[in-house]
């Protein structure tokens, strides 16, 4: 089995004084402010800001580019705590770990250029151009090409869908082809894409237009177009054709990173519900009292309590340093599958009120059900685990 273990640091710390301080700021965002986001399709920019200025964001930053310098589970504490305080982290959580590429690939001149901004929330590095309309999952099959004019410049060209945050980003971490597929070497399919930092404040209808998509939960979610966009050759990151590798470093920390926020929208739930089964009095009891309500709300305790377990360990093996893949996908699946089952839990428990906008249930409920999906969706865990942990043949 491939499955990396380290005995002596089974899980990651879970830094209660973090909490402390991220759950008062979330205090001051009510479910007044997101339930008004949600039905405006807005952006959270003061609760951005403040967690900006109170420093979250670049947790992740060493300090000597002006961020905290702290591990993946301090990361994961603030995200899993303005989930479980009824906030959503989505509109700001990628300007976390999408710096990673550059700290881990980027050129000592890219860091000093870049990460001291971003720490400091003048810059904001929120946006990821990965997934393509025809492509999807299948990276590696991905159509917008970024071909070199001359010494100094790449054009750009092709079409992104679901990029998030590029209407509230400065700068976008694009996979681009650099090498045509036909002329990919089968032993190399893995090479022939490369990343590059696009500053969307210089290319805005200068060959990059951004148009919003609606979806069911407010993601501020994009898609974007490529027409001869011209990005600067000293912006492409690290090697070109080596892309793929570099985006791949930076899944397990969004793996984890993620899988920390539903594990704060299943504490969120089962507080809801408790809450709720306790006060509510039908036939003379509190509804909490018959015991099929308490079970969903037991059954998804445990069901959060295990997944949390897997985050933490997957945390612990990649502050390690050690190779943290199957963890935290295995986190990533499990933490969201129980999100999942606490929001379909506190819809019941709650009968019709669950249904209504003032209980920020719906909202929630919406809001948790896309980590199934997104970054990776479980069919894709499923498939790492059963070729690259169990040793099954490739299914596809
Ligand atoms: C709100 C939102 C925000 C997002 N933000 C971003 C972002 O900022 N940047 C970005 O690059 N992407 C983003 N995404 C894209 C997201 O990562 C993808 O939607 C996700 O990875 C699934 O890919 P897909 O939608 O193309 O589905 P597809 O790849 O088309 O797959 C459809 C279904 O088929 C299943 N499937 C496909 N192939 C297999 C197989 N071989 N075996 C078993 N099952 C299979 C999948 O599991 C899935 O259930 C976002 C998506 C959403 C919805």
């Amino acid at each position: 089995m491939a499955t990396a273990t380290i005995a002596d640091t089974p899980y990651a710390p879970t830094h209660p004084e973090i909490r402390d301080a991220v759950r008062a700021l979330c205090l001051k965002f009510d479910g007044a402010y997101w339930r008004k986001l949600d039905r405006e399709r807005g952006y959270p920019t003061e609760f951005v800001k403040a967690l900006t200025e109170a420093g979250w964001l670049s947790i992740l930053i060493p300090e000597e580019y002006g961020g905290a310098g702290l591990g993946i589970s301090a990361a994961s504490a603030v995200l899993e705590e303005i989930h479980r305080a009824g906030c959503n982290a989505a509109a700001c959580h990628a300007q976390m770990y999408i710096m990673g590429t550059v700290l881990r690939h980027g050129s000592k001149d890219q860091k000093q250029r870049y990460l001291p901004k971003i720490a400091s929330g003048e810059m904001r590095l929120q946006a990821f151009g990965v997934t393509e309309p025809s492509s999807g999952t299948d990276t590696l099959s991905l159509r917008t090409t970024a071909v070199k004019k001359n010494n100094s410049t790449y054009i750009v060209n092709g079409q992104k869908v679901w990029t998030s945050r590029a209407e509230h980003s400065d700068l976008m971490l694009l996979l681009a082809r650099t090498t045509p597929k036909d002329q990919q070497a089968k032993a190399k399919r893995t090479e022939g894409l490369s990343v590059f930092l696009v500053d969307m404040r210089e290319t805005l209808n200068k060959g990059l237009t951004i148009r919003s998509i609606r979806t069911m939960m407010n993601h501020n979610s994009t898609e974007v177009f490529f027409d001869n966009m011209e990005v600067p050759a000293e912006n492409l990151i690290g090697e070109e054709g080596q892309g793929f590798r570099y985006i791949l470093s930076g899944m397990n920390a969004e793996r984890v990173l993620i899988a920390s926020e539903s594990i704060g929208d299943g504490r969120w739930f089962i507080e809801k519900a408790v809450n709720y089964a306790k006060e509510r009095k039908l036939f003379g009891r509190p509804i909490g009292q018959n015991q099929g309500v308490q079970y969903p709300i037991a059954r998804a305790y445990t069901q959060i309590e295990a997944a949390d377990l897997m985050v933490r360990k997957a945390a612990a093996l990649f502050e390690a340093g050690v190779n943290a893949g199957a963890e935290a996908n295995i986190a990533k699946m499990l933490a969201s599958e129980a999100a999942w089952a606490c929001a379909e839990m506190c819809v019941q428990t709650h009968g019709g009120f669950g249904f209504a906008e003032e209980y920020d249930i719906e909202r929630k409920f919406r809001e948790a059900r896309l980590y199934t999906v997104a970054p990776i969706s479980t069919n894709m865990v499923l498939n790492f685990v059963a070729e690259h942990v169990l040793g099954l043949p490739r299914s596809y």
